[in-house]
């Protein structure tokens, strides 16, 4: 694997550089302003748009240590300490532009969670895993899983545009950053270009938005060859973290790639800013769909109002909400789990609260390599050989018939006894059971109210 430390190091780097002393000075309604709610209160906030809005500026602007982190917000000589521990461990890495939508007087901003390291990544559970999903068990190819019949995932380096502190993959930050060569590269796609069976191909990370732009375009142009190969996705947390990455040249990459979808990977609202969502635009432009994926996140994401207002904004901007991860066991980042039953009760509260396509399907994947694993609130209230009683999310429970057994049906008919409540309704002497107090009923009577017509008095 080739070493590209210069990305970023695991210790030291440079100071950044005083914005103030080289730039212009900026309106005070400049879009950057008014997209990154906290620039204006950083160091940051005299640089011109034209830098801000350049992806290498932000990269060569990027926080990477603690000395650097300490100068936008505060740290005790403690907390400092703390994390100079654990980035000896894992490192990190923010843009400016990811560090100005963090509220730098809130310690448990939801923004800074997710990027910001934190003591408990040190602290050891019982069940933290370096690799739960025993990804290298199935990999015949070093860097390649092949774990369901028709889709393999190809590992293409550990860069990512920011450390996610919940990653799956931690355990590949250790080794420092790393792109696969040419020949690692060969050995996947000729692996996959001999297995007929597979159609659908997952570029995952590290991110491989990350990837210089030949590279990238030689795996998409290989894999686009493969006639079986019928889809290429890649996840990526480019458009979030690191939106100004989305340049006309990294676009044209995935145009001529034909194949490629792109998965993002939004966890909160406030990471749909207009520069993330025109970034997206961009990409779809290309005619490249959009889905996303969400990791369930103690003290994010944990609440069905923030899980709502973060479908609608994504559906807004014609990202399809994919899945809803439950957040693996994983060694370093056990303090982000929640339980289940959150989970749980955050679908419940999005299913028939929102449409259908801003509902995306609850996860959890399975530690040892079984996979990812849906998981929602239970519909099925009971079934009998006639019937199955179903509800819906207002508490609703209708009887929904199955195709007619003639025969069967006389003689339940003949035996039939007076029943009450689910039974009923498995008997077929009543079609549903509705709640009181439903707003559907009373708004249904306020139309019927509305729709009387006016009686004019004749003369
Ligand atoms: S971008 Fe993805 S692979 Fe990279 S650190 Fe975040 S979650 Fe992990």
């Amino acid at each position: 694997m080739e070493s590209i430390q210069s990305a970023h190091g695991k210790s030291g780097g440079e100071e950044p550089p005083d914005p103030v002393e080289s730039s212009k000075p900026q309106s005070a309604t400049s879009p950057a302003a008014s997209i990154c709610p906290w620039k204006s209160k950083s160091r940051w906030k005299d640089v011109p748009d034209h830098e801000w809005n350049d992806f290498k500026w932000q990269m060569r602007n990027s926080i990477k240590t603690v000395d650097q982190l300490k100068l936008h917000i505060p740290l005790t000589p403690t907390e400092e300490q703390r994390l100079k521990n654990v980035t000896d461990v894992y490192h990190f890495m923010l843009s400016p532009y990811w560090m100005s939508l963090v509220n730098p007087d809130d310690p448990n901003d939801p923004i800074r969670l997710q990027s910001i390291p934190s003591g408990k990544e040190l602290e050891v559970t019982s069940y933290g895993e370096a690799d739960s999903l025993d990804e290298k068990e199935d990999s015949p190819v070093p860097g390649l899983t092949h774990r369901y019949p028709n889709r393999v995932l190809m590992y293409t380096t550990n860069v990512c545009s920011m450390y996610c502190r919940f990653c799956t993959r931690k355990r590949e930050w250790i080794d420092g950053d790393f792109q696969m060569t040419r020949p690692q590269l060969d050995a996947m796609i000729d692996y996959i270009a001999r297995t007929d069976a597979v159609r659908d191909v997952i570029c995952s990370g590290g991110d491989p938005l990350m990837l210089s732009p030949v590279k990238l375009d030689y795996v998409l142009q290989r894999l686009k060859d493969i006639p079986h190969v019928q889809m290429v996705r890649l996840g990526t947390r480019v458009p979030t973290t690191l939106p100004q990455k989305i340049t006309p040249e990294l676009i044209d990459i995935l145009e001529r790639g034909k194949k490629v979808w792109v998965q993002t990977h939004f966890n909160h609202p406030r990471e749909v800013t207009p520069t993330a969502a025109e970034a997206c635009l961009k990409i779809l432009r290309a005619g490249v769909p959009l889905n996303n994926h969400t990791v369930l996140m103690r003290g994010v994401n944990d609440d069905p109002f923030v899980m709502l207002e973060l479908m609608h904004k994504l559906t807004a901007s014609k990202i399809r909400p994919y899945y809803i991860f439950h957040c693996d066991q994983i060694k370093g980042a056990e303090y982000f789990r929640t339980s289940i039953a959150k989970g749980l009760e955050i679908m419940e509260y999005l299913r028939g609260h929102t449409s259908g396509l801003a509902v995306p399907t609850y996860v959890v994947d399975a530690p040892g390599g079984g996979g990812k694993i849906p998981v929602m609130p239970n519909y099925i209230v009971s079934v009998s050989e006639e019937r199955w009683v179903l509800r819906n999310y207002e508490g609703m429970m209708v009887a929904v018939e199955e195709p007619p057994k003639p025969l069967r049906r006389l003689r339940r008919r003949r035996d039939r006894r007076p029943v009450e409540g689910v039974a009923r309704l498995l008997s077929g002497d009543q079609p549903s059971l509705i709640p009181e107090h439903l707003l559907r009923y009373t708004r249904r009577a306020q139309h019927a109210d509305a729709a009387q017509p006016t009686l004019v008095p004749h003369a």
